[in-house]
């Protein structure tokens, strides 16, 4: 998004109105309990498309967010909108909801690892979490290792990405497949397997969903200027 009047135009929730079904309290993570405190309103010079401006108070803590939305300025089937929220919650409890359930698992548990300083768990979690990824795509092998390579080999994994996911795997090796006299896995190491793993996941599953999204938003365009040409 390079301007805050594109927020809720290609890519959203459905529905012309705001989901604040979608919406946690950042201070205690109540969900969709919310009363609007106050609502302000900018309109785009020349055009339907509105800047929504809410202040919400949640009905459990009395925290306040606000929330930036607007609805899509297209009109087809039912709109889409979008919102970004302030301040957002620190604590991870959800993985984005497109990535297969167990991908969605075990990244929360690497996040929630490194939360509590757990750098062992945070690491293996983060192994595991790419081996589902991998899985997932067709990877074969009787390892982690072979099926990286794999993946590879098929074309999935572009060279860059195949380093990236032995790097994760050394890494996460080490917890997975623990020695006696085994060091502890550090800090450092633990949070840059879980941003490796993010920038996988955001290779795998988030850049196709981008691609399928905006295919699905040329497609209904093309629709409703055909119904348009059709009607006029
Ligand atoms: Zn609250």
């Amino acid at each position: 998004m390079k301007s805050w009047w594109e927020l809720g135009e290609g890519a959203g929730f459905s529905g012309n109105k705001l989901s604040t079904y979608q919406i946690d309290c950042p201070f205690c993570e109540e969900r969709d309990n919310f009363e609007e405190a106050a609502h302000f309103e900018k309109k785009k010079p020349n055009s339907s498309k509105v800047l929504n401006f809410d202040t919400l108070k949640c009905g459990n803590c009395a925290g306040y967010v606000m929330v930036l939305w607007s609805s899509s300025d297209y009109d087809f089937h039912s709109g889409i909108h979008d919102f970004r929220v302030l301040p957002w919650s620190l604590t991870i409890n959800k993985a984005p909801t497109h990535w297969p359930q167990a991908i969605q698992r075990y990244w929360v548990q690497a996040n929630k690892s490194l939360q509590v300083e757990n750098w062992d768990a945070a690491a293996e979690m983060a192994r595991s979490t790419l081996q589902i990824a991998l899985r997932d795509h067709g990877a074969v092998g009787k390892d982690l290792f072979e099926e990286i390579n794999n993946l590879a080999e098929k074309g999935v994994l572009p060279p860059l990405m195949k380093e990236w996911s032995h790097e994760v795997r050394e890494l996460g090796n080490d917890s997975a497949h623990p020695r006696p006299e085994q060091k502890e896995t550090s800090l450092g190491d633990a949070r840059d397997i879980v941003e490796f793993l993010d920038f996988l996941l955001e290779y795998l599953y988030d850049l196709p969903k981008r691609i399928e999204d905006y295919r699905g938003r040329r497609k209904a365009e093309k629709a409703t200027t055909q119904i348009k040409k059709k009607t006029n």
